[in-house]
């Protein structure tokens, strides 16, 4: 089967130093891929160059087989078909629930009600379709940021860390919450995690990163069971 991403060989540099070394790992489509790596070892610099905000120095990406990014070759960020989610990823303040979804949604007045109708639905959100963000908690300005981003029908859904703005108590539960939402739309998702319980949690495979490469690519169980080394085994041993 074409994965619906393929990353393969990417290296980029800042100012000369490598921040993101040969890093190759691939998607499945309708699976949850965790990029999974502490801190600053290169997990979003790596997701940028995906949703093409940024670009690799060497390297080439593929997306259900079709080039996006090589050398002098690069498919703008809107034309890649990507979904972007990230922590601080604030609705539009002045637009309605409805407004926030239907921003990015091409078609008719007819089509774009019934699309927005489907996804308030499944994020369990209808009653708030005209209501403003300000009138909504936390947790559901992340629901309703979740079914903006699936509204266009993204191949990829990119997201940085998404759950690490709310608090412990909330968490768990809009993890499985949005994890059976993407599982139900079918979406591909890379999601970008510093935290190993996440990664066992909601990922079909992890990518492990470390200073910039990949060191490990598996199943969960695998990854935790049969870690690469010393260093793996010991990031995985603080989940309880
Ligand atoms: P992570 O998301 O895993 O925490 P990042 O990809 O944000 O890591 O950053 C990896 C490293 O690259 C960090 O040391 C960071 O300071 C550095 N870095 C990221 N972006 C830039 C940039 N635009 N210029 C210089 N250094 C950067
Ligand atoms: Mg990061």
């Amino acid at each position: 089967m074409t994965p619906r991403l393929e990353v393969r060989n990417i290296t980029r540099r800042f100012g000369g130093v490598p921040v993101v070394s040969e890093v190759s790992l691939s998607v499945m489509p309708g699976q949850v891929t965790c990029l999974l790596g502490p801190s600053g070892c290169g997990k979003s610099t790596t997701l940028r160059i995906i949703a093409g905000v940024d670009w690799p120095d060497e390297g080439e990406i593929r997306i259900d087989g079709e080039r996006i990014v090589a050398p002098g070759f690069f498919v703008p960020p809107e034309k890649r078909g990507t979904g972007l989610m990230f922590q601080d990823f604030a609705l539009f303040p002045h637009l309605s629930v409805f407004d926030n979804i239907a921003f990015g949604l091409d078609g008719t007045r007819t089509e774009k009600r019934l699309r927005v109708h489907e996804l308030l639905d499944k994020v369990g959100l209808l009653r708030y379709i005209d209501s403003y963000p300000h009138e909504l908690s936390g947790g559901e300005q992340q629901r309703v940021a979740l079914a903006r981003a699936l509204a266009p029908r993204p191949r990829i859904m990119l997201m940085d860390e998404p759950f690490s703005g709310l608090d412990n108590r909330l968490r768990d539960g809009i993890r499985d919450e949005t994890l059976s939402i993407l599982k139900d739309e079918g979406t591909a998702v890379l999601l970008v995690t510093h935290e190993p319980e996440e990664a066992m949690r909601m990922a079909d495979e992890i990518a492990l990163m470390r200073r910039g490469r990949i060191v490990q690519q598996g199943a969960p169980y695998n990854v935790y069971n049969a870690p690469v080394d010393r260093e793996a085994a010991a990031f995985f041993s603080d989940i309880n």
